[in-house]
């Protein structure tokens, strides 16, 4: 772990991530794809969604190159990333087709679906963390 001062990474940082496994997953991603990153302590507990319920997450992952091309790679294939991380939380709905947050059903509703009671998009990564979180 290293200790620097995320601030003034702020528009290098990626993603973030809440347990050291999903660090490792992530980085590793970004590795395979030529991308350098490294994680820094979430000291300010920066969160990483408005979703109700979201804990700010452990750590920030950053971009350590200037290289605009890595940046884009970056970005995109975090969802990606973070799709493999998520695998066993597909969407934030819960067995019976209700919403994770609010409990309306959600079923036949058109995906991607913004839950039409309380406003997250349940097919988001940020959504799929948090339910996954809760599990954890
Ligand atoms: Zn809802």
């Amino acid at each position: 772990m290293r200790k620097t001062d995320p601030s003034p990474y702020k528009d290098r940082i990626i993603t973030s991530a809440d347990t050291r496994d999903d660090v490792a997953q992530i980085l590793y991603g970004l590795s395979l794809r030529g991308v350098k990153a490294v994680e820094v302590e979430n000291e300010e507990k920066t969160p990483h969604s408005q979703i109700e319920g979201a804990k700010p997450p452990r750590f920030l992952i950053l971009i350590e190159t200037q290289n605009e091309l890595e940046w884009r790679i970056a970005q995109d294939s975090i969802r990606s990333i973070w799709d493999a991380i998520l695998e066993q939380h597909p969407r934030a709905v819960t067995p019976s087709g209700h919403c994770s947050f609010c409990g309306y059903d959600v079923e036949r509703l058109p995906r991607p679906t913004i839950c039409p009671e309380c406003g997250v998009d349940v097919d988001s990564i940020a959504a799929r963390r948090v339910v996954r979180l809760r599990r954890l």
